[in-house]
């Protein structure tokens, strides 16, 4: 018996390596395994009448054998039907997907949400579609005042206007900073959000992220707005990085500063990148009593500071990333993506 499945296994063997198209290895399937007279079929079948004694060991062998002869046949089918430079091994493991990993974005906002965190600080997030008093209004703009002109905002077109004005896109982040004032001081809070404006061009795209941070308390000052910056910037930027103020103007702070970060690649010498040697990177102040009066703070118990600036700048900034179009941060380039 034991014998007479070798001859089969040899046989079918050498008519296997003969079959050249998919009717040779159907013949070759009806032929062995058939049910009716298939020649491994009727050796199974006839195992009933094998004394049980030869059944314990010929039986396991010609069950062996079915299972090789399917699995050639099986590999054969797929092999003869893909042509014959695939010879597809359906047992080899099969190819991992690539591990993706988060946008530059989202790890340059978890990274500016922790350092702040350190400080005491807590992440707000307030609607990305809003009101017009909380955009412009609350912050010491009213309406025609000139220097709305600067945000190239949105407005949703509608003829409902209700008590604050007609509805938008967030412009700035300093929206958040606007609803937060309406809590309670102490505020220690870091709004990080999508904004809008009607631009685009390689140095704008209509949506991108900034933060604001916003701290109301009872006697602070312009000191310890320095030494927050000071703390963010050497965090984020290196310990070697040093911040610089500047006198300017904001409608909702007075004082107002525009933030400079010291060059990496000249350290204040000047050089192509930097042009004097410091990077504007966002702008600071005092809050503007108006702007406390607004959320109904009495500026004359508490002061505070705020400050804000763009997440995709800052990232740029950090990484030393001198690219001509800020447009591809947000195209999907995987070539692009895949380098950070
Ligand atoms: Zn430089």
């Amino acid at each position: 018996m034991n014998h007479q499945l070798k001859q089969l296994a040899e046989s079918f063997a050498a008519e296997a390596q003969k079959a050249a198209s998919l009717d040779d290895v159907a013949r070759l399937e009806v032929t062995y395994l058939g049910r009716k007279a298939g020649k491994l079929t009727e050796v199974l079948r006839n195992l009933k009448n094998v004394p049980v004694a030869e059944r314990k060991a010929v039986g396991p062998a010609a069950n062996q054998l079915k299972q090789t002869i399917e699995k050639k046949i099986a590999r054969l089918r797929v092999s003869l039907a893909v042509g014959p430079a695939a010879d597809l091994d359906l047992t080899v493991p099969g190819i991992r997907p690539p591990d993706g990993h988060l946008h530059l974005v989202t790890k340059a906002i978890r990274e500016i949400t922790d350092i702040f965190q350190r400080l005491g600080f807590y992440r707000v997030s307030y609607p990305e579609v809003d009101w017009d008093w909380y955009a412009f209004e609350a912050l010491n703009m009213p309406p025609d005042h000139p220097a709305r002109d600067e945000w190239e905002t949105f407005f949703i077109d509608t003829k409902a206007v209700g008590p604050k004005g007609q509805r938008l896109f967030t412009p700035h982040s300093t929206s958040g900073t606007a609803r937060e004032l309406e809590q309670r001081p102490p505020l220690r809070s870091i709004n990080i959000t999508k904004c809008y404006r009607r631009q685009i061009d390689a140095s704008h795209v209509p949506m991108f992220h900034q933060f604001d941070g916003l701290l109301v308390d009872e006697n602070v000052t312009i000191a310890e707005l320095k030494g927050t910056l000071d703390y963010f910037f050497k965090q984020f930027f290196g310990p070697e990085r040093r911040v610089r103020i500047r006198p300017y103007h904001f409608q909702f702070t007075e004082p107002s500063f525009e933030v400079d970060v010291s060059c990496s690649i000249c350290n204040t010498k000047g050089c192509k990148v930097c042009k004097a040697g410091w990077l504007e990177l966002g702008g600071a102040g005092m809050v503007h009593p108006n702007v406390l009066k607004a959320g109904k703070i009495d500026p004359k118990k508490y002061s505070g500071f705020a400050f804000g600036w763009g997440v995709e700048r800052s990232y740029l900034m950090k990484a030393n990333l001198n690219i001509p179009d800020i447009r591809i941060l947000y195209q999907n380039d995987l070539r692009f993506l895949e380098q950070f």
